[in-house]
C-alpha cells in the first residue's frame, strides 16, 4: 500500500492518515472504486496495518519506538502521563503526542498549554482511547437532519462496539450506582450506560482497539486505485479560479518537491494544521482558525465501597478490566460529558497502586463544553516557522466567566458521582491544563452560509473554493463536551459521499451518451 512513487494526478488527494481522512478513502473506495486516490501523511508508518493502534503492539519496546516515532519533528518535551505531573508544573505531551512548542499562550489569557498533535500513519488514533459517544441535545449539529444516519455510519467505520467490557465484574455496579445519581428525568439515549468503543474482543479474547487501519479496511487497502505515502508534507493546496487543483508535496525523504493535480483535494490534518495548510495556501475565509474550542476537563478518583475481589478468568491484557467503560451523557441540564473508567485504561491514571480489591478504584473524568467565541483562535505567522517549516501556530484562548463557572460547576459535579460510586480518592477533584482534552474543534467548522462564522459548507465543502474539503474535529460547529472522533468522521462520511455522489453521475451520464 505504501509506495515512494508520487502521481503526477489523481482523482483526490487526502491530506491526513487520521480517522477522518481515512473515512473518506474509505467511502470513495466503497462507492466510488474507479476514483484514483492519493493518501500524504507527514508521519511515518508505526504500526501495521498501517494506522492500526500502538496498544495492539504487544511488545513494550516496540510500543514504545511507535510512540516516539509518532511525537514530531520538534523538541521533544517531557512526557507526562498524570495529573500530579501537570499539577507539580511540567508541561508534558502523552506517548504519542507532542506539543506546540511556542505561541500556545499570550500574555492575560489562558492559551492551550498543553495543545497536542501527532504525526503518523493513523494521526491521534493510533494512540486514542477511543470512547466514541453520540452527541446530545445542543452538542447536535441541528441543520444537519440525516445526523444519526451518518453517526451509524461512523460507528460502521470505527468498528464500535459496547460488549468488550461485558464479562468485567464491576461495571455492572459502577453504572448502577451512577445511574442512581443521575438518571432520572433523562430519556433513554441520555442515561448511564456503557461507552461504545472503538474496539472488539479476538477469538483468543485479546482487545484490537480500532486505528484508521480499521477505518480504512481491506476494501480500502485492497483497492489498486489507492495509494498511502507517508512522510510526505502538504505545503499548500492549489487552487485556479475558486477550484481546488491540486497540491505541493514535499517528500520528507529526499527533501523533493512534487506537484500533484487532484480534481478534489482533502485536507483533514488535524484541528490545527488543516487551517494551517489552508493559511499557506492563501486560503483564508474569515472564520478560518476562529471559534477553536477545547474542552476543560476535571478529574477525580473513587474506591468502590463494599465490593469482594472477583475471580476473574478474562484474559491479561495490559489493562485491568474490573469496572469497564461507563458513560454519563452531556445534557443540557447536566452540561458535562463523563468518562467512567478503570486506571489502567484511562489517559490520565489517577492513583498510585493500591493494596485493596483490583478493579476498585474508578477514574472519573468530566468534560466540559466552552462558550463559542470567534476571539478563540489559531493564527498563522508567516514571518515564523515551525518545525516543519510550515507558518507557526499562534493561539489565542480564554475562558469566558461562564466557562470558569461550568469548570467549578464540574468539580462540585464529579465530587458528587464520586461519592455516588464509593469513597473518593483524594481531597479534591483536578482540573487539566488546557488543552488536555486532545478534543480541539471549531477552526474549520461548517456552516449552512457563507457568512464569515464558518469556513465550509453542510458537506464539508471550503466556501468558495470547490472540490476544497476539510475534515476533522475543526469541522464540528457547535460546541461538544463528548469525545468528538465519531462525529467528524460522521461529517466526513457526509462529504465523502458528496464527491463520490460526483463520480456515479458522470458514470451514469457516460453510460446514457454510450447508448
Ligand atoms: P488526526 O488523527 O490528528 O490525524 C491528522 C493527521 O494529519 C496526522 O497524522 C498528521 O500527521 C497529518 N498531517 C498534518 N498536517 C499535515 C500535512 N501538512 N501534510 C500531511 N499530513 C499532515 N477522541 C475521541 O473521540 N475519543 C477518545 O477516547 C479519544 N481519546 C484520545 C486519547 C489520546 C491519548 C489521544 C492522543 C487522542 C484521543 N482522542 C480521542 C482524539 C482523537 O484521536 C482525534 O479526535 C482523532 O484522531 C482526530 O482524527 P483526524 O483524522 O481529524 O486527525
Amino acid at each position: 500500500m505504501s509506495g515512494r512513487q508520487y502521481p503526477t494526478a489523481v482523482d483526490v488527494v487526502i491530506v491526513g492518515s487520521g480517522p477522518t481522512g481515512a473515512a473518506y478513502a474509505r467511502i470513495l473506495s466503497e462507492r466510488a472504486p474507479d476514483a484514483s486516490i492519493a493518501m500524504f501523511e507527514v508521519g511515518p508508518t508505526v504500526s501495521q496495518p498501517p494506522g492500526a493502534h500502538v496498544k495492539n503492539i504487544a511488545d513494550p519496546a516496540e510500543r514504545s519506538r511507535a510512540q516516539a516515532a509518532s511525537e514530531g519533528p520538534g523538541a521533544r518535551g517531557e512526557k507526562v502521563a498524570s495529573p500530579g505531573a501537570a499539577k507539580a508544573g511540567v508541561r508534558g505531551a502523552r506517548p504519542g503526542t507532542f506539543l506546540l512548542e511556542e505561541g500556545f499562550a499570550f500574555e492575560g489569557e489562558d492559551g492551550l498549554p498543553v495543545a497536542a498533535m501527532s504525526s503518523n500513519v493513523g494521526g491521534m488514533a493510533a494512540h486514542w482511547t477511543g470512547a466514541c459517544p453520540r452527541p446530545n441535545d445542543s452538542e447536535r449539529i441541528g441543520f444537519l437532519p440525516d445526523l444519526d444516519e451518518l453517526l451509524a455510519e461512523g460507528e460502521r467505520l470505527l468498528g464500535v462496539t459496547t460488549d468488550a467490557f461485558d464479562a468485567a465484574p464491576f461495571g455492572d455496579l459502577v453504572r448502577d450506582r451512577l445511574s442512581a445519581a443521575v438518571d432520572e428525568g433523562r430519556t433513554a439515549a441520555t442515561r448511564v450506560q456503557r461507552m461504545p468503543l472503538a474496539v472488539h474482543r479476538r477469538d483468543d479474547g485479546r482487545l484490537v482497539w480500532s486505528g484508521s487501519d480499521v477505518v480504512l479496511g481491506d476494501v480500502t487497502r485492497e483497492n489498486p486505485r489507492f495509494t498511502l505515502i507517508d512522510e510526505s508534507l502538504v505545503t499548500s493546496v492549489i487552487s485556479t479560479d475558486g477550484r481546488a487543483t491540486g497540491v505541493v508535496v514535499r517528500d520528507l525523504r529526499s527533501g523533493a518537491e512534487h506537484e500533484v493535480r487532484a480534481r478534489f483535494v482533502v485536507v483533514a490534518a488535524d484541528a490545527l494544521r488543516t487551517p494551517q495548510l489552508l493559511w499557506a495556501s492563501g486560503i483564508r475565509p474569515e472564520a478560518l482558525g476562529r471559534y477553536l474550542n477545547d474542552q476543560a476537563q476535571v478529574v477525580f478518583a473513587a474506591r468502590l465501597r463494599g465490593v469482594e475481589p472477583a475471580a476473574s478468568d478474562a484474559p491479561v491484557t495490559g489493562l485491568a478490566e474490573q469496572s469497564g467503560v461507563s458513560w454519563v451523557p452531556f445534557t443540557d441540564s447536566m452540561p458535562f460529558h463523563g468518562q467512567i473508567m478503570q486506571l489502567d485504561a484511562s489517559p490520565v491514571p489517577l492513583a498510585e497502586d493500591d493494596p485493596v480489591v483490583p478493579g476498585s478504584i474508578v477514574g472519573l473524568g468530566l468534560f466540559c463544553a466552552k462558550d463559542l467565541r470567534a476571539d478563540d483562535r489559531v493564527e498563522f505567522d508567516d514571518a515564523h516557522r515551525d518545525a516543519y517549516g510550515m507558518p507557526a501556530p499562534r493561539i489565542h484562548y480564554t475562558l469566558t466567566a461562564h466557562d470558569r463557572e461550568m469548570v467549578e460547576r464540574a468539580r462540585r459535579e464529579i465530587r458528587r458521582l464520586a461519592e455516588a460510586i464509593g469513597d473518593p480518592v483524594g481531597d479534591q477533584p483536578f482540573t487539566l491544563p488546557l488543552g488536555s482534552s486532545l478534543h480541539y474543534q471549531g477552526t474549520t467548522r461548517m456552516g449552512v452560509a457563507d457568512d464569515g462564522t464558518s469556513v465550509c459548507d453542510t458537506d464539508s465543502q471550503v466556501w468558495g473554493v470547490a472540490g476544497l474539503y476539510v475534515a476533522g474535529n475543526g469541522v464540528i460547529p457547535t460546541a461538544t463536551a463528548c469525545n468528538p472522533t465519531l462525529t467528524s468522521v460522521a461529517l466526513a462520511v457526509r462529504g465523502a459521499r458528496s464527491i463520490a455522489a460526483v463520480f456515479a453521475r458522470e458514470h451514469a451520464d457516460a453510460a446514457l451518451s454510450e447508448r
